[in-house]
């Protein structure tokens, strides 16, 4: 089994024994500005294609591209566990009030 990287091989991205090189000091950013990858498609020192590494991955670049895609907004950190999570029924799930004070 040998990963295919498609059409964006041709995009002009850094590539490494068939996989993306990105900035993992920061934010998983390519050698084009913009462009991130994250997940098994990138390569960097000390690499482990782990699904607990893409979400670290995920995670500081969504930070990264929301700074960019919104220069003028402050962004804010919530932790799910003290703000809650929307359902997909629409109503917000949140631990109780006293479950989050013992914790905090
Ligand atoms: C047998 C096995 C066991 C594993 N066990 C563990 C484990 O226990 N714990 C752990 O943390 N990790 C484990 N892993 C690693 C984990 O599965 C991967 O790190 C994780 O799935 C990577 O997620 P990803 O989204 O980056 O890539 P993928 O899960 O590979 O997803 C990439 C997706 O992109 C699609 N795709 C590819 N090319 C194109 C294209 N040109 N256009 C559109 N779509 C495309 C693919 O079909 C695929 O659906 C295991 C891996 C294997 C193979």
């Amino acid at each position: 089994m040998s990963p295919k990287l498609g059409p964006i091989g041709n995009w002009g991205l850094e590539i490494e024994k068939n996989a993306i090189k990105v900035n993992n000091a920061l934010d998983y950013q390519t050698n084009i500005p913009g462009v991130y990858a994250i997940g098994d498609v990138n390569t960097y020192p000390g690499k482990l294609k782990l699904i607990l590494c893409g979400f670290h991955e995920a995670t500081l670049m969504c930070q990264s591209a929301y700074k960019r895609i919104f220069p003028d907004k402050k962004y804010v950190m919530k932790y799910t566990t003290v703000g809650g999570v929307e359902g997909f029924d629409g109503t917000k799930k949140e631990a109780p009030k006293a479950v989050v004070k013992a914790i905090q």
